[in-house]
């Protein structure tokens, strides 16, 4: 660990770049420089830009990138929430029913 040469920042910096096309994202960041380092992304769907580490997209199955805009990892507490607040508007539009 510690000191990567310039060939192998331009090696990874491709292989970063291949998995950007590959997962409908354009890398905004210009050069790689260390695998904790955060780098920029755009995504081609939506246009936002996000951040990630190469050191987490190798970590991930199949190298993946993804958008959070386009793929929100929700968790369980999320998920949770937007039920309740699909139940709780239906009781409402069910209360204001009886109301009228
Ligand atoms: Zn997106």
């Amino acid at each position: 660990m510690g000191f990567i040469d310039k060939k192998t920042r331009l090696q990874i910096f491709e292989s970063i770049n291949q998995i950007a096309r590959k997962n409908y994202a354009c890398l905004v960041s210009t050069e790689f420089i260390n695998r904790d380092s955060p780098l920029i992304f755009k995504c081609l769907r939506c246009g936002t830009q996000f951040n990630d580490k190469w050191g987490c997209i190798k970590s991930r199955k199949n190298e993946n990138l993804k958008c959070p805009n386009c793929n929100p990892q929700k968790t369980k507490e999320d998920y949770y929430s937007e039920l309740k607040s699909i139940v709780e508007s239906k009781l409402l539009s069910r209360n204001s029913n009886y109301c009228s």
